[in-house]
């Protein structure tokens, strides 16, 4: 199948290939990956190459650490401010969707959220990222919270913001290498794997030195972020199996040509399916303001919601899955992560012009 879901995301076939081939017998130990020692040089060099891989990948400076974390992105709603946040300073966040708001609620028991932007509707929805201008930031914040990519709304930060001296911390869980970034932007970046490195349940963390080592001692060892860097992430015993397929999808973005060559393909597929809806526009609505439309997560509307049904409905006997929006949301949502395909998004694209033909 095409599978446009938003996360879990379909994943590449090469790695996940390359898992099969390995699964029961791991480079001829007689032992799957699962069953190594997270202390054994098997894994260890899987562990180690996945970091190297992301350095070599996101060009990530000797600044910052590289981390994996279990518990999911919303654990790094608390993470942040447990580790940066006490009760008598504040953090600003700016809101752009559902998940930031969900990070503010987090930081409440901690410290002070200040809402520095938010681009919230009359009609409670998102559809657009706040102007430099609109920005109303406190030098002496803690850091800046701010999501990259909003996953159910389908908007996206094409430039980030200038937050001057002040940490900037960024959940790029929807949009982690879709492009290169430059990451000595950002105090610190987290991201759930699960849309373009690999399964749920691990989030991939860089960050800064420096801004690591202002982290709370009076918190416990395994919620520190100095933790997992002091131990190359194996303090405990890391999720072995989520980071080798992390490494497998790591290794197949380097094999196509790196974080350009995906970029390069991602605008492509991002341009034909706006292309597809904006000259059918008597029949699709994007709500999204074109300078915030989202390459990852592409959210429209067909004029006569009554036929939306029919659209998922047909879509899927084709062969293309995921396309129901978010249950807040409503609507169609085609989520264009790395593994989806030119091709894929080509034939939407033919379906969405023979639909709108059909019906329209
Ligand atoms: N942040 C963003 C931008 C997301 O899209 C999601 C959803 O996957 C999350 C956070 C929450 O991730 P998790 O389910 O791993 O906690």
């Amino acid at each position: 199948v095409i599978n446009f879901n938003p996360g879990p995301a379909g994943l590449p076939t090469a790695p996940l290939e390359r898992a099969r081939d390995e699964l029961l017998d791991f480079q001829g130990t007689g032992m799957s990956i699962i069953e190594h020692s997270h202390r054994g040089k098997a894994y260890e060099a899987v562990h180690n190459e996945a970091i190297s891989l992301l350095k070599e990948l996101l060009s990530v400076p000797d600044t910052h650490e590289i981390l994996f974390i279990q518990g999911g992105a919303s654990q790094q709603f608390a993470q942040v401010p447990m580790n940066f946040l006490t009760k008598d300073t504040s953090a600003d966040y700016l809101v752009t969707g559902g998940w930031s708001e969900k990070a503010v609620e987090e930081a409440r028991y901690y410290g002070t959220p200040r809402i520095a932007a938010n681009t919230v509707n009359a009609d409670k929805r998102f559809t657009r990222i706040p102007t430099q201008a609109e920005l109303q930031l406190d030098p002496k914040a803690a850091y800046v919270h701010m999501t990259s990519n909003n996953t159910l709304f389908g908007t996206q930060w094409h430039t980030f913001p200038d937050v001057g001296q002040v940490p900037l911390v960024a959940d790029m869980s929807s949009d982690i290498l879709w492009k290169p970034i430059d990451v000595s932007r950002f105090a610190l970046i987290y991201a759930g794997a699960q849309k373009n490195i690999g399964p749920s349940g691990i989030v991939l963390v860089l960050v800064h030195k420096d801004f690591l080592a202002k982290g709370r001692k009076d918190i416990p060892k395994v919620f520190r972020y100095a933790t997992y860097a002091e131990n190359n992430s194996l303090y405990n015993t890391p999720p072995t199996f989520s980071i080798y397929l992390c490494r497998n999808v790591l290794a197949w973005i380097k094999d196509v040509g790196g974080v350009k060559q995906i970029e390069a393909w991602n605008r492509e597929k991002g341009e034909l399916l706006y292309a597809a809806i904006d000259r059918n526009a008597g029949f699709y609505r994007a709500p999204v303001e074109k300078a915030s439309r989202s390459y990852m997560n592409v959210v429209f509307r067909l004029r006569d919601e009554k036929l939306e049904e029919a659209f998922v409905a047909e879509g899927a006997k084709a062969g293309m899955v995921g396309m129901k929006g978010h249950r807040i949301t409503g609507g169609i949502r085609v989520s264009l992560y790395n593994a989806v395909t030119v091709d894929h998004v080509k034939t939407l694209v033919s379906f969405m012009d023979d639909f709108a033909k059909r019906n329209g």
